[in-house]
């Protein structure tokens, strides 16, 4: 539901938004295949993510209440995904989750299944309570309407 304008304010911040969301996205994909050390580190690399959302939140969405508990919750996953018990280090997950034990998904840059040469390989059962966080915030009505893009 982008207005006209692509440069417009409003749907620059929509557009960092969705950058902002991406890089926590991405880093919680990697967070699922990986060992509790380096999941510690992904969950800090998310911060500026998370400081730049409460930025757009607070500067272009103030009429949005309910993006800043969206942003807590999301936050709360994040941290609740790096706080799985998994090995310190964990070398190379490429077929079984080392939190949930589940089949891991070996996907292609556009998302299809990849199972020999796959660039995305990541758990989506312990992915799934980051999306779910996600979604909200994606959402026009209550989130950043990235969406729309
Ligand atoms: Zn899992």
């Amino acid at each position: 539901m982008l207005g006209g304008d692509l440069h417009s304010p409003l749907n620059q911040a929509i557009f960092a938004a969705s950058r902002a969301m991406d890089a926590v996205l991405r880093a919680c994909r990697e967070m699922t295949v990986a060992g509790r050390e380096e999941r510690a580190r992904l969950r800090d690399r998310c911060l500026p993510a998370f400081a730049e959302m409460r930025r757009l939140a607070r500067d272009y969405f103030a009429d949005r209440a309910t993006i800043p508990p969206a942003i807590d919750t999301l936050e709360r996953a994040v941290a609740e995904l790096a706080g799985l018990p998994v090995p310190d280090v964990v070398p190379m997950a490429r077929f079984q989750c080392p939190a949930c034990h589940s089949r891991l998904e070996r996907r292609n840059r556009y998302g299809g299944w990849a199972p020999f040469r796959p660039t995305n390989i990541f758990c989506g059962r312990c992915l799934h309570f980051i999306t779910l966080a996600l979604r909200t915030l994606e959402t026009w009505e209550g989130g950043f309407g990235t969406d729309g893009i």
